[in-house]
């Protein structure tokens, strides 16, 4: 079995960077796991199904097949052999996307997934509940946050120079129902480092996260 590394945290505080820039340094696999739970939302929206019925997106969570490309340098993922990661991004998908991860359907479906990702390791994995319900037997578990401040700033300038007051307002809101639904809930995992990003640049991040695997 080999190196598994769980990062988990809230909305914008550079998981996916971090991630993926700790899976190029080290040699890993990359799975990102908010990447599924938006293709799953993209393929509702699309299907018509009410995403605030959790009955209906209950019924409809086995549908879709959902595969993660795991090339830390080209993250791919697709719904129906169809390449979305370019949709998943949408703000319909990312203002749609916390309640869906809230039905419990919908996350055992995509656990299954993760775990079969994940097989016998060699990856970097980033979500909110990796390191505390997909993989808490990870050897090295990171909590990342930052203030909502930066990670608005940060967000807005990723797309580009939104808005960053109504891009604050988003995050938080996910973090919200992210951190108070029954299943799976954000929180920092037993054993997870915290690790707040606010005042480090990306690279020292990452020299954190690949010290704390060598160490
Ligand atoms: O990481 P990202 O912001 O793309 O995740 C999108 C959404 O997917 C989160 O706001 C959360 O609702 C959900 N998610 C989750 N569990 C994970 C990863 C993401 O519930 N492991």
């Amino acid at each position: 079995h080999r190196l598994v590394i769980a990062v988990d945290g809230t909305s914008g505080s550079g998981k996916s960077s971090t991630s993926r820039g700790v899976a190029e340094r080290l040699g890993l696999r990359y799975l990102d796991t908010g990447a599924m739970f938006r293709a799953m939302t993209w393929w509702l929206l699309r299907e018509g199904v009410d995403v605030l019925d959790a009955a209906a997106v209950a019924t409809a969570a086995g549908r879709p097949a959902i595969e993660s490309g795991t090339d830390p340098s080209r993250p791919t993922i697709t719904v129906d052999g169809v390449d979305v990661s370019v949709e998943i991004r949408s703000d319909e998908v990312t203002g749609a996307v916390s309640p869906v991860s809230a039905v419990p359907e919908v996350r055992a479906r995509l656990l299954e997934l993760q775990r079969a990702v994940i097989g016998d390791g060699g990856i970097v994995v980033e979500g909110r509940d990796i390191g505390s319900v997909v993989w808490p037997q990870a050897e090295v578990k990171v909590y990342l946050s930052a203030d909502p401040d930066a990670r608005a700033q940060r967000r807005a300038a990723e797309q580009g120079g939104s808005d960053v007051a109504s891009t604050q307002q988003s995050l938080l809101e996910r973090d919200r129902i992210d951190s108070g639904r029954a299943t799976a809930p954000l929180t920092m995992a037993e054993g997870a480092v915290h690790v707040d990003s606010t005042h480090l640049t990306l690279d020292e991040v990452i020299d954190r996260i690949v010290s704390l695997a060598s160490g």
